[in-house]
């Protein structure tokens, strides 16, 4: 029996509008990483789940936040499921 997978893709994104999309503060000396888009310079808009045993799922099975955390719903907590995630898409 294989192990199911769940594989996340990030298809949207915004320019994070807190640090205008460079990531940090914009100081001349020791910037500050932007606290809203983690130093990345944009937020995550939508993403896309693949389960290796239901197919793409709907929009009502996970949730996901501007920092690209995806939280699965209504799954059984007791199998075993391996998350892909994105390789961070910073620039
Ligand atoms: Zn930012």
């Amino acid at each position: 029996m294989t192990r199911r997978t769940i594989t996340i893709r990030y298809t949207g994104f915004r320019e994070c509008p807190n640090c205008e999309g460079r990531g940090d503060d914009g100081a001349a000396w020791r910037p500050m990483e932007c606290r809203r888009c983690k130093g990345r310079g944009k937020l995550v808009t939508d993403v896309e789940i693949e389960d290796s045993v239901e197919g793409l799922l709907p929009r009502s099975r996970y949730d996901f936040n501007a920092q690209g955390e995806v939280f699965l719903l209504d799954f059984d907590e007791d199998e075993e499921i391996e998350v892909i995630r994105p390789e961070d898409q910073r620039d």
